[in-house]
């Protein structure tokens, strides 16, 4: 049986990087850059002014009172002062006039008729208040680079390339497959043998926070004639198949032979874990991902958190975000040989430390409890008790 992280690294090596597309800028977010954006012009584009004030020159440090010899407003082009005893008043975004080189802030000025006085208090130094034409970037710099996931700084930056749209990592086509003859959609007439079909809610609330839309939500039953079928139909029309349910093993539990009947190639059936241990993962030519994880609601929320949406991520292209590690808040008994993916809540304590308070289930089917929770911690393999204060990675829901 495979350890978490074997499993993480057996999924990796079959990865390949989508095919791309170009998206407009704006309907870019979330998704991962697959070229180079490069400076259209210097950043800034010119000597801009950063204060509201006014500008002079440097040689006449030392002089007080000045006669306002114009307004340069952003979006002007520059104005010229005409003389060391002038000053032209500015507004923050303005390009600096020619001849000046200093900005005083108008909080430290007294302007009246049509004259600055500098306080007697305030000494300007040469220079200030002005972010020099090209100190953030020269024009052709490469500004973005593939891989990069474009959040807000990255689309600004777009953006003031003058760009319009990027080639991005195409979307997975995934398909959410919910198995087992129990279940029973919210909002329909419920019998006491019955369940709710509430993982596929869960799934698709999980991939859409993670920027990931799943394209069908499929029911099949736990027949193998018709579960087969059924998979044969998605697994021709998606890239990536998340089913959940039947692949423990009950009776009817027809997944793992349903997916070789279909000539899904088995990377690995399950992983020194809990929840989750009967997870199943292979993939069909072409390059199909299929995640079989069982049924029981934390198991199969924690092993797509765990495993489906960092392998979505690697297959965009983009680099895993760094986990962040967590202070455990009190001892953990886990007398188990496996990995414990422990339900948490996050406090950032007075003291500075970040620690994660165990909300632990009653078993993987108890996902009432999971209400509130922030995500999970992963407790190594190892030791029958994890100690308080113990460092773990912590994950999202
Ligand atoms: P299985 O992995 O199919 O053996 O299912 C394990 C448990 O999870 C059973 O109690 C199922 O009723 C439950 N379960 C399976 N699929 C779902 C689902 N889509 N929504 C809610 N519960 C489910
Ligand atoms: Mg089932």
């Amino acid at each position: 049986m495979l350890t978490p992280a074997e499993a993480d690294a057996a999924i990796a090596a079959t990865l390949a990087v989508a095919a791309t597309e170009r998206v407009r800028l704006p309907a870019c977010v979330g998704r991962v850059l697959r070229e180079s954006v490069h400076a259209e012009r210097d950043a800034p584009p010119f000597d801009r002014v950063t204060m509201d004030g006014i500008a002079i020159a440097s040689d006449s440090l030392g002089r007080r009172d000045f006669r306002i010899a114009g307004v340069q407003a952003a979006g002007q082009p520059p104005l010229s002062l005409p003389s060391p005893a002038d000053c032209i008043e500015v507004m923050t975004g303005a390009m600096l006039p020619s001849g000046c080189d200093t900005i005083v802030p108008v909080e430290r000025l007294t302007v009246a008729d049509g004259r600055a006085t500098i306080d007697a208090a305030y000494a300007p130094q040469a220079g200030q208040f002005v972010h020099r034409q090209a100190a953030d970037a020269q024009s052709g710099d490469r500004l973005l680079v593939p891989g990069i996931r474009l959040g807000a700084p990255e689309i600004a930056i777009a953006a003031s390339a003058g760009v319009t749209a990027l080639e991005v990592s195409r979307l997975p086509r995934i398909a959410v497959v919910s198995t087992g003859d129990e279940l029973i959609e919210p909002g329909r007439p419920i019998a006491a043998h019955q369940v709710r079909r509430s993982n596929a809610y869960g799934l698709a609330a999980a991939l859409h926070g993670a920027g990931f839309e799943p394209a069908t939500d499929l029911h099949l039953p736990d027949d193998p004639k018709t579960l087969e079928t059924g998979l044969a139909r998605v697994l021709d029309q998606h890239d990536v198949l998340v089913l959940s349910g039947g692949v423990s093993a009950g009776r009817f539990d027809h997944v793992p032979a349903a997916l070789a009947a279909l000539g899904v190639r088995k990377v690995f059936h399950r992983v020194s874990q809990r929840p989750g241990r009967p997870m199943w993962f292979g993939t069909r030519a072409g390059g199909t991902l299929v995640f079989a994880l069982p049924g029981n609601p934390v198991s199969v929320l924690v092993c797509l958190v765990r495993y489906v949406i960092p392998a979505l991520i690697l297959r965009a292209g983009a680099a895993l975000p760094p986990r962040a590690n967590f202070s455990l808040s009190r001892e953990y008994p886990f007398p188990a040989p496996l990995s414990c993916f422990l339900p948490v809540s996050l406090r950032y304590d007075p003291d500075g430390t970040n620690r994660a308070e165990p909300r632990p289930t009653g078993g993987s089917g108890d996902f009432i409890s999971l209400a509130g929770t922030d995500g999970f911690v992963e407790l190594p393999q190892g030791p029958a008790t994890h100690p308080a204060g113990l460092t773990v990675p912590f994950q999202h829901w």
